[in-house]
């Protein structure tokens, strides 16, 4: 028995990850106040409202098609650059995920890593930039070295949180390399970026979900 991630499972992850957001509202705003124009959470919590007001509809869909939904739904109802750069990132995690019934341990990583893919070709940066980039890097990186040296998953989950949640703090000592934060005269040192701390609350619950599936 391994991890079996189905379309039901994804649509309470997204539940359960629209709470984490909620609950931080001032937190991230606050980020993006510091470097940015403010309005990361409330883009990114409008984007979550709609996917919970759809998950019903979501559950039943087959993976590839919710992931194409919840893309299509991120990319209109969010605004600013992290909605078109998920919009993107669902997209090709919907054709990673064609033809799944579910997703195992290497059917999750393909979906990771084809929105890591997704993401940096739409907004042409790299690992180091300090954005979302640098919280999803690190956890597709953990990953694929868990699979490559076959740990069991329960390890496997837990380490890629961590990696997640790691990358998020890298962020602090990073100078901005693209996002509104370049503005800044000293490119953001000294802040964490809203993008990579919103991008480490989804990958920590979505792993927390597959902890729960395997237990
Ligand atoms: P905007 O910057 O347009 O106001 P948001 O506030 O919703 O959009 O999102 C800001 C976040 O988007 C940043 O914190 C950063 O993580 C991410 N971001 C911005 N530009 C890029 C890019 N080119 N590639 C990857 N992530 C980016
Ligand atoms: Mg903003």
């Amino acid at each position: 028995m391994g991890l079996k991630l189905t379309s039901e499972d994804y649509a309470s992850y997204l539940l359960r990850a629209f709470e984490l957001i909620k609950e931080k509202k001032d937190y991230v705003t606050d980020l993006d106040l510091a470097t940015g124009d403010g309005d990361h959470w409330s883009n990114l919590n409008m984007g979550f409202e709609k996917l919970a007001e759809k998950a019903d509809e979501l559950k039943q869909m087959n993976l590839s098609d919710e992931f194409k939904e919840i893309g299509k739904t991120m990319m209109s109802v969010i605004g600013g650059s992290s909605g078109v750069l998920y919009g993107s990132a669902y997209l090709s995690a919907a054709k990673a995920a064609k033809d799944k019934e579910y997703l195992d341990r290497n059917g999750l990583y393909e979906v990771l890593n084809a929105m890591l893919e997704a993401i940096m070709a739409r907004g042409n940066a790299k690992p180091g930039f300090k954005t979302m980039i640098d919280s999803l890097h690190p956890a597709v990186e953990e990953y694929k070295r868990c699979l490559d040296n076959d740990l069991p998953e329960k390890e496997l989950f837990t380490l890629v949180k961590k990696a997640t949640l790691e990358g998020a703090e890298s962020t602090k000592h990073m100078e901005a390399v693209k996002g509104r934060a370049t503005y800044q005269a000293n490119k953001g040192v000294g802040h964490l970026d809203p993008g990579a701390v919103t991008m480490s609350y989804q990958i920590s619950t979505l792993m927390d979900c597959a902890l729960e599936k395997i237990d």
